[in-house]
């Protein structure tokens, strides 16, 4: 499996969010980092078909993801920010809901939502309502929302933020164990959340690349 990104360029009316950027991602986790502005969020809503590149293309296994269209997004799960959490579903109801949108027949989500709150120790919580969760259990029940298709592609827009240290770290393990098979696009601010789990650090600032290579080779060069 393979994502391409080539010259990869979006602007808006004076901004150029991102410019041309050349990257390639096979199986792993890669910490996609950059300051505020930097172009993250811009190349992950390219790649979940959100906004279309004012030029070049995003490849996957070598065919351009705006003509495979659904054949791509639906390889894709997607962890947004927690904003747009809906507070009164109870956790089951909104796996169910986001399982409907996804085009899941039922028996295959019953399975799957069961199989999820178990496997994101949420099953406890099954029937208690999103707006009573904590932190830490709304970034979990966004992640299994976002494994619901069984994605070979995972994008997480900062999945540890607002977590505690221990909380961060079971997120990365989480992460890092169900990697096998997938491409895992992690963003974040936190160095430290990505360092031992990332195959390679994507660094953006202004919209260019500026840095890729696996955290080893980077703590050797510095
Ligand atoms: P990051 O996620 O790294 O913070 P973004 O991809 O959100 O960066 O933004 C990259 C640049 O593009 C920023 O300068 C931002 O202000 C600009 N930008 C993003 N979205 C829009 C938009 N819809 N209209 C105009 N400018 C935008
Ligand atoms: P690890 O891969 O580090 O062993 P776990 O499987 O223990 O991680 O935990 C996965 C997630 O579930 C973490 O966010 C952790 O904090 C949370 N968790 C673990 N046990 C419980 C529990 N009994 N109740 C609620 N959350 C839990």
């Amino acid at each position: 499996m393979m994502i391409s990104f080539v010259d990869l360029t979006k602007k808006y009316k004076d901004t150029i969010a991102l410019s041309n950027f050349r990257a390639e991602l096979t199986e792993g986790v890669y910490g996609l980092l950059g300051p505020n502005g930097a172009g993250k969020s811009t190349l992950m809503n390219i790649i979940s078909g959100n906004i279309k590149a004012t030029s070049g293309s995003c490849l996957w296994n070598g065919k351009d993801i705006t003509v495979l269209g659904k054949e791509f997004f639906n390889l894709l799960g997607y962890m947004p920010q927690q904003q747009n959490l809906y507070h009164n579903f109870t956790a089951k109801q909104f796996l169910w809901y986001m399982a409907a949108m996804k085009g899941l027949k039922r028996k295959q989500a019953a399975e799957k939502i069961d199989f999820l709150l178990e496997l994101l120790h949420l099953k406890e919580y099954s029937h208690k309502k999103l707006g009573e969760f904590s932190g830490g259990m709304k970034q979990r029940i966004l992640i299994a929302q976002s494994l619901l298709n069984d994605p070979q592609i995972l994008i997480l827009d900062e999945p540890t933020v607002g977590l505690d240290p221990m909380e961060r770290a079971s997120i990365r393990n989480f992460i890092s164990e169900i990697s096998q098979n997938k491409i895992i696009i992690f963003a974040t601010h936190v160095v430290s959340d990505i360092e031992n789990i990332a195959k390679e650090i994507i660094f953006l600032k202004k919209g260019k690349l500026i840095l890729k290579d696996s955290p080893i080779n980077i703590i050797k060069s510095m």
